[in-house]
């Protein structure tokens, strides 16, 4: 099929109208039909040079699975996500789908639903597949924190044949993840990704708090071979305005796991998210189903055009009766001893400096109050290190969770790597990256050559494959 042939226009990704959905927390997108998802899959070009793939952190071969899902082969596309994305239940649901934002498609019309048939090669395609690690290697790698970047190099390593012990603060796995509401992924995602990791060496130890009950020092002295630190930004970034500590005042992370959790008391009638990323827009949304009928914004510092929130996520909270607010910046929390209001600066932006980067410049004198009984603060997470040793001179990035000093991600501490990243699939690149390192040092050190990935199926079957020549199915409507 050539792109002159090609259909423009994208299969319909079924979603609940916001009137039904903002009643409560089921799921908004629903799943292809398969011959919906035959039928989108068959969109693709197969492109010589995918750029889809190459857009993808952890170059998943979409092309591969897009082509076996147009020509109706489920099981091998489900096969051959699996092989390089372990998390790939949770992924065909959350995962902000940077390889659509490449696809050549976009030029001409809608990128292909690639995130969307991702799904259907989940749902329609055998699923149940475990991973088979490769002979002991009577070697154990310790892991803290149980987030996407732990799980996947706990994956990597698994593999390898390493035993791995992960060492997680909390009671559930899944770190930030767990936050993700019900309405966009409705829970045991994680789980079911989960269950393909029975057979590797790994033990989770919930609960563990690194740092505190466990150091990586001390887990080295213990046995372990390396450490690798993965324990994302768990900690909420807090404005410093007066009154941020007012009964009333809540912070997005805490109140999303909470959700999720079912822990949550209803909040209030008047309710104020002040931030601009996903996770605000995650909050905003969340606050509206659990207090149906209440007054619910969201204020950001800078424009809608640079809300770090996607667009499409956006999109989704206006039909949903949610006000947006731009250009105010939080100056104090009003009230005596609960919130009554944010009282807020007026910004205007900069002209563009050298970089084309336009900042914040507070309007002298112009402010804006907004009633509330709720403010959720939704700024930013940070890194909780408590109790972590100086030496091992941890880097702290933008986005606030810790990296080694080194090019491989190698701490002060040798034998101690650190990483994460800004969506699931960039810190599950970021666990690969580190398991890679981790056994590269390893290799050195023991005098031999570094193993590579092993086939995670642990068959000497080849992987699925497109037929070769394959350049799309012909559109059948
Ligand atoms: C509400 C919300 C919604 C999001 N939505 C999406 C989305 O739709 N799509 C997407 O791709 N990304 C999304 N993200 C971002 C994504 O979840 C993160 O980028 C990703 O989880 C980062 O993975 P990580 O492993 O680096 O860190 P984390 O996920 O933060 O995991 C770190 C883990 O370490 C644990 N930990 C921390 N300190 C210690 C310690 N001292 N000892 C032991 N354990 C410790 C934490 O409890 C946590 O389990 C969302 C984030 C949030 C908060
Ligand atoms: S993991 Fe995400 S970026 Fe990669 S192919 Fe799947 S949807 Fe696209
Ligand atoms: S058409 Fe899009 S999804 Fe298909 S191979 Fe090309 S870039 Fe990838």
């Amino acid at each position: 099929m050539s792109y002159s042939e090609a259909r423009y226009d994208r299969v319909e990704v079924p979603e609940e109208p916001p009137e039904i959905r903002v009643r409560g927390f089921d799921e908004v997108l629903h799943s292809y039909t398969k011959e919906e998802a035959i039928m989108e899959a068959s969109r693709c070009l197969q492109c010589a040079l995918p750029f889809c793939v190459e857009a993808c952190p952890i170059a998943q071969d979409c092309r591969g699975y897009i082509g076996l899902v147009a020509g109706g082969q489920f099981d091998a596309a489900a096969h051959l996500t699996l092989r390089e994305n372990p998390l790939a239940t949770t992924l065909c649901k959350v995962c902000y789908h940077y390889c659509e934002d490449a696809c050549i498609m976009r030029h001409r019309g809608v990128p292909i639903a690639i995130r969307h048939i991702k799904r259907a090669a989940m749902e329609f395609g055998n699923d149940q597949l475990a991973y088979v690690p490769s002979a002991p290697r009577n070697r154990r790698i310790a892991v803290i924190g149980a987030g996407p970047a732990g799980l996947m190099a706990a994956w990597e390593l698994g593999l390898r044949g390493y035993g791995v012990t992960v060492f997680e603060k909390l009671k559930v796995v899944g770190g930030q993840a767990e936050a993700i509401p019900h309405y966009r992924m409705p829970g045991s995602e994680l789980l079911q990704d989960l269950d393909r990791f029975k057979e590797l060496d790994i033990t989770f130890m919930p609960g563990t708090r690194g740092g505190v009950d466990v150091t990586p020092e001390g887990l080295l002295a213990e046995g372990y071979k390396a450490v690798y630190l993965a324990v994302g930004a768990s900690k909420p970034g807090s404005p410093g305005i007066p009154g941020e500590n007012l009964p009333g005042v809540i912070y997005a992370l805490d109140f999303l796991l909470d959700v999720n959790e079912g822990r949550i008391a209803p909040l209030g009638k008047k309710i104020v998210v002040v931030g601009g990323g996903d996770v605000a827009v995650d909050s905003v949304r969340s606050a509206l189903r659990l207090s149906p009928g209440a007054d619910v914004s969201m204020v950001y510092r800078r424009t809608r055009e640079e809300a770090p929130a996607g667009e499409e996520e956006i999109r989704e909270t206006e039909p949903e009766g949610i006000h947006l607010y731009w250009l105010l910046s939080p100056l104090r929390v009003l009230g005596t001893d609960h919130v009554e209001g944010v009282e807020f600066e007026k910004n205007e932006l900069s002209a563009p400096d050298a970089s084309g980067r336009r900042s914040v410049v507070p309007i002298p004198g112009a402010t804006q109050l907004l009633d509330c009984d709720t403010v959720i603060m939704a700024i930013g997470q940070k890194a909780d290190l408590t109790g972590f040793s100086p030496d091992l001179k941890l880097k702290i990035g933008s986005k606030g969770w810790p990296e080694g000093i080194h090019p491989d991600t190698m701490t002060g501490v040798e034998g101690v790597f650190a990483s994460g990243g800004r969506s699931v699939v960039h810190a599950m690149a970021a666990g690969t990256r580190a398991a890679e390192s981790i056994e590269a040092w390893l290799a050195k050190k023991e005098g031999r050559a570094p193993i590579p990935r092993p086939d995670p199926f642990g068959a000497p079957v080849p992987p699925p494959t497109v037929p070769e020549g394959y350049s799309g199915p012909v559109w059948k409507p």
